[in-house]
């Protein structure tokens, strides 16, 4: 017989687990039984839609055995089955590669990460046997066949027979060593509370023979220990239960089941609607960013049931971009089972639930806002950024579901403040709410456009996220206060600290230096906001200057220039320098002029046109 090799990542990821000291080796069966279920689950979806096929519930079930002497556990289903195809494509390719590409990507140092964070799929046999034998006959074939493999070497298929369609698995479980005693999985008590632990919701029964203490017959003293099969599992799907039975345990322990994530979720949601459309549902907010989230290949959605059968495993129609990190289910018998993907865009009922979903979704993160800060914000700085892009998205279409639930780090203190904190905080003169774009905050914090409103005691958003300030565009105004950043070039503050007779003065300085920077600017200003720097950038009309440098790194950009404004402090040292090569020498005006000007862009975060002719200025005037 040909031993066939495992595809390269597989015999990665099983060199992991078998050599891994891993300590909640249990969670085996867990990853067992639902493929089992899952295979049963494809029994019955075929059936509903074929009217020629019956599912009599009593033929389906998954069963444990416990075979001592041989020191062997066997699970068996009545699933759909593999032929010799299907086991050569399941078994010996990884499934789940997410999770060495996730290692890969994130140099996790310890493998366990991998193993108890993603769960490992059928692979986790290896964490508790040394063999694995799987014997199979699909549904509608003849042939039976049996998949063996003792590790990394390699597996081998090869026909056998079998009576009942289904598969069986059958673990020969490692030797005991000083560490770890593998008997224990061959204890019934300990089986019995691995599966009520982590599959208790599971759809269909999951007998095992428990020994129990009998009457000898005609005696009524005498016990004899008689083996008797029973059902394990509650078999009541975790959503369908009351709230109030369930501990936070059983919710996080339903999370890692359906692989949500590798964390432990912030919150869930477990909704149970009945009315015009009826659902149950529960869903999840995790704490960390899924490792693709930010990527391509990153696809949102809720589970689908209908009457506990599941009929899709992404419904992107249920969630919202901007909710797309929620994770979990929705079970609805009001959805047909034979709808198509087509149909579901227009699904009246569906549409339904997912409006009602989002509703849920944004009242939970309300919530948590107010009940439970330290989480939200941990919450935000995960997905906060999917939020704003929400406000932008559409057109503003959600706009109003969102802007309480965004938050910003503000010139105040070092710690994100509401929209609704910062308006209710606003000094009794002041106007606008106003904003600050920039790299980071610490850059933010240098700006010389802050300066006049800082001495104020104004409070500044800092704006770090590229979306921040389109989003707030679409926003205009939170509780009839207008948005302003501080680079445009009128603040609207009341006085104007610049004296008409100064401007009369220089006036023809300045439109000097227009003239020189030709339409690099529109204008050259005494500046109001000035104190300490003598220069600055602000700017007129709808473009900001920093949209104008998100919106030229895209693809196929317009090039699109904000309408720039040299604001220059006519109170600082520098301009009577300036001043006075203005009236004696125009070289050097227009020398300084080049400087100033290359100084604003740099404070902007903007490249200046020739840098070498930059350094070479600077240089003449240091001579
Ligand atoms: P996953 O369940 O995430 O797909 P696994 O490694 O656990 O990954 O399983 C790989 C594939 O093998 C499954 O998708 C399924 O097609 C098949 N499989 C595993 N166990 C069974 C089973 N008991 N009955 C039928 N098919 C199974």
């Amino acid at each position: 017989m040909e031993k066939k090799q495992f595809q390269a990542e597989s015999k990665r990821l099983l060199d992991i687990v078998i050599n891994s000291v891993y300590t909640h080796r249990e969670i085996f069966l867990r990853e067992l039984i639902s493929n089992s279920s899952d295979a049963i689950d494809k029994v019955y979806y075929k059936t509903l839609q074929d009217e020629n096929l019956v599912f009599n519930k009593e033929d389906y079930y998954i069963k444990i055995n416990i075979d001592k002497n041989n020191r062997k556990l066997i699970i068996e289903d009545t699933g759909i089955g593999m032929n010799d195809k299907d086991l050569e494509n399941n078994l010996g390719v990884i499934a789940r590669s997410g999770s060495l590409k996730f290692k890969k990507e994130n140099q996790m140092k310890d493998e366990h990460d991998i193993i108890g964070q993603f769960g490992i799929g059928f692979y986790s046999a290896f964490l508790v046997a040394n063999k694995v034998e799987v014997i199979s006959k699909a549904l509608g074939e003849d042939k039976a066949y049996r998949w063996l493999s003792e590790g990394v070497e390699g597996y081998t298929i090869e026909e056998t027979t079998k009576e009942k369609v289904g598969t069986t698995i059958i673990l020969e479980l490692k030797e005991n060593d000083e560490d770890e005693n593998f008997d224990e999985y061959l204890d019934e008590y300990r089986l019995k509370s691995i599966i009520k632990r982590y599959s208790d919701f599971i759809r269909y029964p999951i007998n095992m023979d428990i020994t129990t203490k009998k009457l000898k017959e005609g005696s009524d003293n005498d016990f004899e220990d008689v083996l008797e099969e029973q059902t394990i599992n509650s078999m009541v799907p975790i959503w369908r239960r009351n709230k109030n039975e369930l501990t936070n345990e059983d919710y996080n322990n339903f999370y890692s089941e359906k692989h949500y994530g590798f964390d432990t979720p912030l919150t869930h949601i477990h909704a149970k609607v009945d009315g015009k459309v009826s659902y149950n549902s529960i869903m999840f907010i995790p704490e960390n960013v899924p490792f693709d989230f930010y990527t391509k290949e990153y696809k949102k959605g809720l589970e689908l049931y209908t009457n506990g059968v599941m009929i899709m495993e992404k419904c992107e129609q249920l969630l919202p971009d901007y909710f797309g990190f929620v994770k979990g289910i929705v079970d609805s018998q009001d959805l047909s089972l034979n709808i198509s993907r087509e149909i579901l865009q227009h699904d009246r009922q569906l549409k339904f639930i997912a409006k009602n979903i989002k509703n849920k979704i944004k009242n939970e993160l309300k919530s948590m806002l107010k009940n439970d800060r330290e989480k939200y914000e941990k919450f935000y700085n995960s997905f906060g950024k999917q939020l704003k892009y929400g406000i932008y998205n559409d057109f503003g279409k959600d706009k109003d579901i969102l802007k309480d639930l965004i938050m910003f780090y503000s010139s105040k203190e070092d710690k994100l403040v509401t929209l609704k904190e910062y308006v209710d905080a606003m000094k009794e003169d002041q106007k606008h709410i106003y904003y600050a774009s920039g790299e980071s905050n610490e850059r933010i914090k240098k700006m010389p456009q802050a300066e006049v409103l800082l001495d104020k005691g104004y409070e500044i958003l800092f704006f770090t996220d590229e979306v921040d300030e389109f989003a707030i565009r679409m926003l205009n105004d939170y509780e009839e206060k207008e948005f302003k950043s501080i680079s445009s070039s009128d603040l609207d503050l009341e006085e104007d600290n610049i004296d008409q007779k100064d401007k009369e003065d220089n006036k023809k300085l300045f439109e000097e230096m227009k003239t020189f920077l030709t339409d690099k600017v529109k204008s050259v200003k005494a500046s109001n906001r000035l104190k300490n720097h003598p220069v600055c950038l602000s700017n007129d009309g709808e473009l900001s200057i920093e949209m104008e440098k998100i919106l030229n790194t895209m693809p196929n950009n317009q090039n699109l220039k904000a309408d720039k404004i040299l604001e220059v402090n006519i109170n600082h040292d520098v301009f009577k320098s300036l001043k006075d090569a203005y009236e004696k020498d125009n070289d050097k005006f227009k020398l300084y002029t080049d400087i100033l000007y290359n100084q604003a862009l740099l404070i902007e975060g903007l490249s200046i046109n020739d840098p070498v002719e930059f350094t070479n200025n600077i240089c003449k005037i240091m001579k």
